[in-house]
């Protein structure tokens, strides 16, 4: 019984360590517990001016990966599709609560990559995509569906 207890203790003991150990560098392994907290997924920003999202995927925290997007805004540099699609089109973008949505949480890193191809090709199927983004595929469907791609500005500006 004691022996019991004390075992108990022990490995709650080290559970406690081993996290405590972890938690302060933000390792992204899967054993990490404090990843499964965060919003590893699919996501999409959406284009304040003509409503088109761009779709990504991030196994980092959410926020950071906006704050990411926003810097080469700033920094005119059309790393992502999105900055591209931002600075090329002069098009607003907002904050990460007004134009940032998780579509699905993922806590198994193999399965980002299919399930955001899926969201690519729907959002590009209802036309919520915007053009810019068929340049991270390399795919040649993608390539000959916007071919003629040109920025939609609702305000005619
Ligand atoms: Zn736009």
């Amino acid at each position: 019984m004691n022996e019991k207890y004390f075992k108990t203790k022990y490995e709650y003991t080290h559970r406690v360590e081993d996290y405590n150990n972890i938690a302060p560098s933000h390792k992204t392994h899967s054993t990490n517990p404090v990843t499964r907290t965060q919003k590893n997924g699919i996501y999409k920003i959406t284009c304040k001016t003509c409503h088109k999202a761009y779709v990504g995927q991030t196994s980092r925290n959410l926020k950071s990966r906006f704050r990411e997007h926003k810097r080469y805004i700033k920094n005119n540099d059309p790393r992502s599709a999105y900055s591209l699609h931002i600075l090329n089109c002069r098009h607003e973008y907002g904050d990460t609560d007004d134009t940032m949505t998780l579509l699905k949480q993922i806590n198994t890193p193999t399965h980002l990559l299919p399930y955001e191809q899926t969201y690519i090709h729907s959002f590009h199927h209802n036309n919520k995509l915007i053009p810019e983004q068929h340049l991270n595929e390399h795919n040649a469907m993608f390539d000959f569906l916007h071919s003629n791609t040109t920025c939609h500005n609702p305000h005619g500006a």
